[in-house]
């Protein structure tokens, strides 16, 4: 067997192992191996990192619905057509947003007759609503208590406050939601690359059969 090259190991709160390989072939030959410096384990592709979205957009996929448009497209495993709200209704655009089950999505996409454009889909960066950092969402804060949006204290919200605005972020003169943050800029930078680059390494998860308490693993470089 050859040498795999592990560029990164991750231990995952499950106990699993979470490991990066150079490419997709050396994935795969990891996900051929039932043991694992002799302890059994099961080698699965990581899902939420090895999948990417794309935006398509055509009048043409107009009386497509999206069940139709997952069992039609190749590679796409979701699919999301963009709703805008006009007073009341919420309407449906030609706007579609494709999850594909690559690291990197393609650049066009056959849908019977057509071939489409695929722009890299780019998410806005996610605040988190318990203490205001990016990054994570509020069922994952760390933070016991809210804080205010304004000023960045706890004990009140955004709407009975008149504190001078204070980012919790930057530290800067407003509220920890401004678009013009240089926090949020930076977020939103990160967010583009990794949609216009995809993701450049495989990973996978070494779900282990045994419970160890040291793994001691060679990276080769
Ligand atoms: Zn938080
Ligand atoms: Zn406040
Ligand atoms: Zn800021």
């Amino acid at each position: 067997m050859s040498t795999l090259v592990l560029t990164e190991v991750t231990k995952l709160g499950s106990g699993d192992l979470m490991v990066e390989l150079k490419s997709n072939d050396q994935a795969k030959k990891l996900g051929a191996i039932a043991t694992f410096l002799d302890i059994p384990v099961t080698v699965s592709p990581h899902k939420s990192l090895n999948s990417s979205k794309g935006v398509i957009r055509s009048r043409d996929l107009r009386c497509c619905s999206e069940e139709e448009m997952v069992e039609e497209l190749s590679g796409v495993n979701h699919a999301r057509r963009i709703k805008v709200r006009r007073g009341e209704d919420k309407i449906q655009t030609d706007t579609v947003v494709l999850t594909f089950d690559s690291p990197k999505p393609p650049s066009r996409i056959r849908a019977g007759y057509l071939t489409l454009d695929v722009r890299p889909y780019v998410p806005l960066p996610m605040r988190c609503y318990k203490c205001q950092r990016y990054g994570h969402g509020k069922d994952r804060s760390k933070k016991p208590a809210a804080v205010c949006v304004r000023c960045g204290k706890d004990g009140h919200v955004e709407r009975d406050c008149s504190a001078d605005p204070f980012c919790v972020n930057c530290r800067g003169d407003h509220a920890a939601s401004s678009k013009t943050c240089p926090k949020f800029l930076e977020e939103q930078a990160i967010l583009r690359y990794k949609a216009e680059n995809g993701g450049t390494f495989q990973q996978v998860v070494v779900e282990i059969h045994k419970t160890i308490s040291t793994l001691t693993l060679m990276l080769v470089p």
